[in-house]
This record gives C-alpha cells, structure tokens and sequence, in this order.
C-alpha cells in the first residue's frame, strides 16, 4: 500500500504511520526522522538543514526531495511505504506527482487526514517536549510551526481530495480508536476499488 499522512505537528502521524507500517508491511518515511538524523550525522546537508529546523521553518524542497526519493523507491519493491512528512508543500506533492507519474506503481492510493485542533496540539507538543526535548518544540516554535502548517500544507488536503483521495480521521480520540478508524476507511477504500 502507499499512503500519505496528513495532519499538523503534534497530531500523532508518526505514531499512526509506525502502526500502520506494521499493519501493512510497508516502510514507513518519516521526512522530519530522515533530516534530524542528517542534523546528527554532522552531514552536508545536516548542517545546511539544522537552523530551519531549530525555528520550524519548512527546509527548501530541493533538500527533502533529495533525501526522499531513493527511500521511496526502495519501499516501493517492497510492500509500499507510508510518508509521514513529504510532500508537506503544494510545489512538494506536484514534483513527487509529476515524478510518479512516470514510474509504474509507485503513485499516492490514498492521504490520511488526522484532524486535531490547535489547542490540543498545542498541548501534546508541550508534553513531548518534557518527555524527549526535541529543539523545535518550545513554544513559540510550536506556535510557528501551527501556521506554517495552516499556510503551507493545509492546502495539499484540497489539492488531494480533488484527486479522491482524501480519509479525515478523528484524531483527537485515543490512539487504538484512531488506528482502528484508519483501517476500516483504508480496508473499504480498497473494498470500494475493487
Ligand atoms: P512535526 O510534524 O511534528 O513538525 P516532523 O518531524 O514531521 O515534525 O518535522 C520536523 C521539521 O522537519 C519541520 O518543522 C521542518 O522543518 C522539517 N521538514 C519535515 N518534512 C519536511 C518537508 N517535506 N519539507 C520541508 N521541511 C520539512
């Protein structure tokens, strides 16, 4: 299967895309994962990334389409992948588009939209921090990265539901009733294509 999953920090794709990889058999890619390990690597590109990070800016897309595309293609020969993170912009989702368009097999079947209000992003983010520490959720960095999301990747959401391809989940219930809501809409998703 191949997924994308849509939602704004804090709403819980990274755990969804983990389960649902399991579930599937699919590999699951996690672009901001993939970039903090470059951050500490020490690598080329970790460095040039590092301070976009630290504020919460969107890194520029020539950056994570590079880091993105082999492990794509990778996962596509084996069992699909789920993509937690890319494309998170318009320009993003219409080169990977555009790109997909010309390899058989490897195009999005579906986008998972977690909706979560900001209120109780706000609050998870804040948890998160005191458990893990991440450096990009302090709280005006959470602040800022709700509103690039609402301005740079909440568009992609009516971009793809003109695709059809768009499942909104309540993502503000527990997370085995988040997973199961996602799986039933996947399995008749597949029933329906059939
Ligand atoms: P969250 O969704 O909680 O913000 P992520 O781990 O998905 O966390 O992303 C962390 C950071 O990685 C983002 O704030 C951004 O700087 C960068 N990033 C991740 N994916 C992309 C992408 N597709 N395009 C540009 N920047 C990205």
């Amino acid at each position: 299967m191949r997924l994308l999953m849509v939602a704004p920090p804090g709403a819980g794709k990274g755990t969804q895309a983990a389960r649902l990889a399991s579930h599937y058999g699919m590999a699951h890619l996690s672009s901001g994962e993939l970039l903090r390990e470059e951050v500490a690597a020490g690598s080329e590109i970790g460095r040039d990334v590092a301070a976009y990070l630290e504020r919460g800016d969107l890194v520029p897309d020539e950056v994570v389409i590079e880091i993105l595309t082999k492990p794509v293609l990778d996962a596509v020969e084996h069992g699909g992948y789920v993509l937690d993170g890319f494309p998170r912009t318009l320009r993003q989702a219409e080169e990977a588009h555009r790109v997909a368009k010309q390899v058989e097999g490897i195009e999005l079947q579906a986008v998972v939209h977690l909706a979560v209000g900001h209120d109780e992003v706000r609050r998870r983010l804040l948890a998160r921090a005191r458990r893990e520490g991440r450096s990009d959720d302090t709280g005006t960095t959470i602040a800022h990265r709700l509103e690039v999301f609402d301005a740079q990747t909440r568009p992609l959401l009516a971009y793809y539901a003109g695709r059809g391809l768009v499942v909104d989940i309540d993502g503000e219930q527990p997370v085995e009733k988040v997973f199961a809501d996602i799986v039933d809409a996947l399995d008749s998703l597949r029933a329906g294509r059939r």
